[in-house]
């Protein structure tokens, strides 16, 4: 194992216990399981039951439902007995917090439960105790007299248990002792399970969630390492980012999260957590997983890796997702051994560069719009990557996620260009343009070392890692390339591992001291916008988030006549403009990985049988009068009891507090209690303005 991960340099599963969760069984390298949770109340059985029926047909293997107290915990055998008689037996969770009681009664009903450790015995007062080692000891005793009896039960019934850490609910003794950090959550589940291990109950799923996607891969990957050091076995985990919010957005922030993780074989179960009806999640969470049926290691190789030439991507055939027939250059080159990482998976540093013109050193990663197939680019088509000209006043209006560059191929434009934006052409247009201030030319590796011309500021010079035609182990060309006070690199990798081969050739980089900038470019060639959005998720954000690459190029493949029309039918992502599609994603992902903030960031929670009010309207409402705000954190959350612990770093928060009242915070801090909802936004709006939060959205 290299720190965390069975492979770094190909697709390998983690190799972990087999959980048995009623008639499934979970971990040990069987598939990666999907799921998802209700948010009707518990008390309707009814709903529940017609809700969870609708997950299972959307191919949910798993659901989980809350049971907040004795009495939902009690119910959960009316639903169970009503989807029984209905032909459903899919297994179901009891979602526990704060009620060991609930939790007791529920895991002798269900398949298997789930509980908080931040919130299973304590109760969070947010204070900062400081607690002697006798203390502390005393607190882990507490623990387990508390838990013991519900291990206890469990094990007797034969029920699984995850012990679902989250980022946001860390006991006060947890923060006291290892702050609000990714150790800290793993130390967290730790003291149960060593607990649980004590009593010989091993039915366990472990899972480390964040809303910070940079957290939550940290913390897992932290997980894997302490569980192999204490125990020399790792239990299956289940993979998801809190509060990912709705859309777009969403589905970017879990791809990043849970894709990054998967890229390196870990994940026996995911769950992507949308402010959407849960049976939305199901067709997300299968995009993800049937990336990777088709790796090394899965042993359906073949198959797999024949679907997604064909551009079904799909190695499982209970996926039946339709997608059109196209060839993908992938190549199974071999991508070398790692003897030594040269940085460090568990904390964010940046790789260290020299900027190159705006790219590098300390600027925030640039974003290159590929308009190279418009036949004849004029100024409307600039509209798509954030430039709007106005012809009357003759200006151009510049939006917070406007391209910083466009790669145009053979073409030159024949308007003047608003002042920020510049151009990258290929060699030959580019000397034909005689213009060095807006023009930039981009060589293939052998062409920049061999051109006879070259820009006396700027070359981007690609490097396609580790292809079958890339000669292992020499990298003699990268000595001339490197430190080249001019060059950019441009990374990308057909290789079907390709963010392992990136990742491979940004250590190759590193071991030789090379500081040059790197654009990371990605393409994809799989056809619904989901299935774009993963792909660009997934591959871009893992190198994102360990600190690689200094710009993003985001391109698809010619098969890309994007549906409209999302799996189940329902329009989700209407994609009319594939330009302004790949730059929007662009600028999300650099957004979800906290690397160039250009938007107000919202953080809501999917909802549940708690939810005090419709969370997907009024997350609409108030993103719509708050989406100019850029940088500034919202949170919207459904119930006062979990809500305010699970927000973690949001800057404002909107708490359901009881039927019809809103509670508003400051950070952590309470500052309006029960406003009514009917003018809670209106609140809102005043809060912001108090904290100099707010500015006048502009006219357009
Ligand atoms: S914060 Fe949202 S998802 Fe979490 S318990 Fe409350 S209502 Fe349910």
């Amino acid at each position: 194992m290299m720190l965390y991960s069975e492979s770094l340099t190909s697709y390998k599963r983690l190799k972990t216990r087999e959980v048995t969760i009623g008639n499934l069984r979970l971990g040990n390298g069987h598939p990666i399981r999907v799921q998802t949770m209700t948010t009707t109340d518990t008390m309707d059985t009814h709903a529940t039951v017609e809700q969870t029926i609708r997950c299972i047909e959307a191919g949910a293997e798993l659901v989980r439902i809350t049971a907040p107290s004795r009495k939902e915990a009690e119910n959960l055998q009316n639903i169970k007995d009503e989807l029984h008689k209905r032909g459903y037996h899919v297994p179901l969770v009891a979602d526990i917090h704060f009620t060991p009681n609930a939790a007791e009664i529920a895991a002798r009903i269900v398949e298997k439960v789930r509980v908080n450790p931040g919130n299973y015995v304590d109760k969070k007062k947010f204070e900062q105790i400081e607690y002697t080692d006798a203390e502390y000891a005393e607190e882990i005793e507490r623990i387990r007299e508390r838990f013991t009896p519900l291990v206890r039960i469990c094990r007797e019934h034969g029920t699984a248990m995850r012990i679902g850490t989250n980022h946001g609910s860390l006991s006060d003794r947890i923060m006291s002792r290892y702050g609000d950090t990714a150790i800290g959550m793993v130390e967290s589940a730790m003291e149960f399970l060593r607990i649980a291990r004590d009593e010989d109950y091993h039915n366990i799923v472990l899972s480390m969630k964040s809303s910070n996607p940079q957290v939550m891969v940290q913390a897992y990957r932290l997980l894997v390492q302490h569980m192999m050091q204490e125990f020399g076995e790792c239990y299956p985990l289940h993979l998801g980012v809190t509060e990912a919010g709705d859309g777009e957005d969403g589905r970017i922030k879990s791809a990043i999260g849970i894709g990054t993780l998967l890229e390196d074989g870990i994940g026996d179960t995911i769950r992507v957590s949308l402010t959407e009806d849960p049976e939305f999640e199901i067709p997300v969470c299968r995009d993800l997983v049937k990336r990777y049926a088709g790796r090394a290691g899965t042993g359906n190789d073949e198959q797999g890796m024949m679907n997604r030439e064909q551009g079904t991507g799909n190695g499982d055939a209970a996926f039946n997702i339709q997608h059109s027939t196209f060839n993908i250059p992938f190549t199974y080159g071999a991508v070398p051994d790692i003897k030594q990482l040269p940085y460090s998976p568990f904390e964010y540093r940046r790789r260290d560069t020299y900027p190159v013109g705006n790219i590098g050193g300390k600027q925030v990663p640039v974003v290159v719009a590929d308009l190279s197939r418009i036949s004849s680019i004029t100024p409307q088509h600039l509209q798509s990557i954030g430039y709007t000209y106005d012809t009357a006043t003759d200006k151009w209006t510049i939006s917070d996620s406007a391209a910083d560059y466009i790669f145009t191929g053979n073409q030159l434009l024949n308007f003047a260009l608003p002042g920020t934006l510049k151009l990258i052409a290929y060699p030959a247009t580019w000397e034909e343009s005689g213009d060095n201030s807006h023009y930039y030319p981009i060589f293939s590796d052998k062409g920049y070392l061999e051109a006879a011309a070259r820009h006396p500021q700027m070359n981007f010079v690609m490097i396609d890692c580790f292809n079958d035609l890339t000669p292992v182990n020499d990298f003699s060309f990268l000595d001339d390339l490197g430190n080249d006070p001019t060059v950019v690199l441009c990374l990308s990798s057909t290789n079907l591992n390709a963010l392992q081969s990136v990742r491979r050739m940004f250590m190759e980089l590193g071991n030789r001291g090379l500081r040059n900038p790197v654009i990371l470019m990605t393409d994809s060639h799989w056809q619904t916008p989901d299935e774009h959005l993963i792909h660009f998720s997934a591959e871009t954000g893992g190198l994102l988030l360990d600190g690689f690459g200094d710009g993003l190029s985001l391109g698809y493949g010619a098969a890309a006549g994007l549906d409209t029309t999302r799996v189940s039918g329902r329009t989700y992502l209407p994609v009319s403009d594939i330009h302004q599609f790949t730059n929007n994603t662009a600028f999300s992902i650099l957004q979800a990985t906290r690397t160039r903030i250009s938007k107000t960031e919202y953080i809501s929670c999917p909802s549940c049988g708690r939810t005090l009010f419709d969370l997907q309207e009024t997350t609409a409402r108030i993103r719509a009068v708050t989406n100019h705000l850029k940088g500034v954190k919202i949170a919207i959350m459904g119930c006062i009891v979990n809500g305010p612990g699970e927000m973690a770093d949001a800057d404002f928060g909107y708490v359901g507090s009881g039927p019809g009242k809103i509670t508003l915070y400051k950070g952590k801090e309470i500052v309006k209690r029960n406003v009514d909802s009917e003018v809670a936004v209106d609140e809102l709006i005043t809060l912001l303005k108090e904290n100099d939060a707010w500015v006048e959205p502009s006219v357009k």
